[in-house]
């Protein structure tokens, strides 16, 4: 029997929901480019739940407690002698998001001798060191697709916020203000922009996609070039490296993995040749930055504003300097837990231990390491350091 641990966000300060503001959710047939939906055989949860919290438990208790498996958890994972730690040491499965990730570091890996699977809740596996997850023969595994258009939506909400100047305009209603020059002062349109995305891979093509009926210059830089057929539909200018293309926007967004290639890729040098009064979105991860040349650049006037929802550490502490620089429309990591996506990714997290417990194959798209090298989407999309 398996023991799996999973680590979640806590609950709402009021307590875990009685009620919710709509009732159920849209129905979806597939994702964009025909990927299915995932297909557990049942699910214990109704969709719509609030699902990533400790109460929610990815509605996953009653399955494994019915196979007679233990589930624990907990959303204490960075303390010393934290839950997560003492847990780990005989854990055969964690689950964690990367929202509130558990870090599974080289050192907790070489501690966690009966692991055998990290599944991430979500998108995005670099909390867990892939090179020790592949030394170790633990298998690496991810919900391809839940919630890659809810962090598309995120991005086109946060570009349109920043160039308009929406949420310090927003700031003078609640304050009781009428002041339009205030608000005006630092507002424009999108229309007519240059935009250009670092990756079009699932998030990158479907910004691409929302963005093209604002009338706007599209760019984008990629590993891989899309299909000639894309790139004219929505009039795509391709730039072989990010170095190419910043220069040439009036806005960015990050829409990458990181991974060694990508680490620190926003630093000083490459923000500084970009157009002054340029807008920097990064939902991706936030190490793809460099923390103190953002605020530099702000500060400066460089960059005109920023916006995301990756920090790091996570959770972000009070003092990190995200949180007070000028011009910045930074959330919590939410953009991929909303309750569409946790309805997705928790049914896409049972699917996974169905395959798992029931010794059938991973869906290849869902793996990132498996057998002790890169597997599946991670073999497309990641490098690791050596
Ligand atoms: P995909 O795997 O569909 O796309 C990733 C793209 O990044 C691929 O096209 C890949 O290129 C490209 N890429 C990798 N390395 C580079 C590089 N060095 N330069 C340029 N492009 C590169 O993933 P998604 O679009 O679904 O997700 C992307 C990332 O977004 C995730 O890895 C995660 O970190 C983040 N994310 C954030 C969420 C949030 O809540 N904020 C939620 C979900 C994801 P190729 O495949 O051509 O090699």
């Amino acid at each position: 029997m398996a023991k799996v641990l999973c680590v979640l966000y806590d609950d709402p300060v009021d307590g875990y929901p009685k009620s919710y503001a709509r009732d159920g959710l849209p129905h979806l047939d597939s994702y964009p480019g025909g990927q299915t939906l995932p297909t557990p055989s049942a699910i214990d949860f109704t969709p719509g739940q609030l699902l990533g919290s400790v109460s929610g438990e990815l509605g996953l208790r009653r399955f494994l407690e019915a196979q007679g498996h233990t589930l624990v958890v907990t959303s204490d994972k960075d303390a010393a002698d934290s839950t997560f730690d003492r847990e780990l040491a005989d854990a055969d499965v964690v689950i964690s998001q990367p929202f509130w990730p558990a870090y599974l570091t080289a050192e907790r890996i070489a501690k966690a001798p009966r692991l055998k699977l990290a599944i991430t809740a979500g998108i995005g596996s670099d909390h867990v060191d892939l090179d020790a997850a592949i030394e170790h023969g633990v298998t690496v595994a991810e919900v391809t697709y839940c919630n890659s258009i809810s962090v598309a939506e995120h991005v086109v909400m946060m570009i349109l916020s920043l160039v308009r100047n929406y949420l310090p305009s927003h700031q003078w209603v609640l304050d009781g203000g009428w002041n339009i020059a205030d608000c005006v002062e630092r507002s424009y349109d999108v229309e007519g922009m240059h935009v250009g995305t670092v990756a079009a891979g699932r998030i990158g093509s479907a910004v691409l996609r929302r963005l093209a009926p604002f009338d706007v210059h599209l760019h984008y830089t990629d590993r891989h070039r899309l299909p000639e057929d894309v790139e004219r539909e929505l009039n795509l200018t391709f730039h072989p490296s990010a170095a190419d293309m910043v220069p040439v926007c009036d806005v960015v967004t990050i829409n990458a993995p990181l991974h060694p290639e990508t680490e620190g890729m926003f630093d000083d040098q490459l923000i500084g040749t970009m157009k002054r009064g340029a807008y920097l979105i990064d939902t991706a991860r936030a190490k793809i930055a460099d923390r103190d040349a953002v605020v530099r650049a702000l500060e400066s006037g460089q960059l005109a504003g920023y916006a995301g929802d990756v920090w790091f550490p996570q959770p972000a502490p009070a003092d990190h300097p995200w949180r007070t620089m000028p011009h910045h429309g930074m959330t919590p990591h939410i953009s991929g837990s909303s309750l569409s996506a946790q309805a997705r990714y928790a049914a896409g997290t049972r699917e996974i231990l169905e395959s798992w417990l029931g010794g059938t194959p991973i869906r290849e798209e869902y793996l990132i390491v498996d057998g002790g090298k890169l597997a599946g989407a991670g073999a497309h999309s990641y490098s690791v350091r050596h």
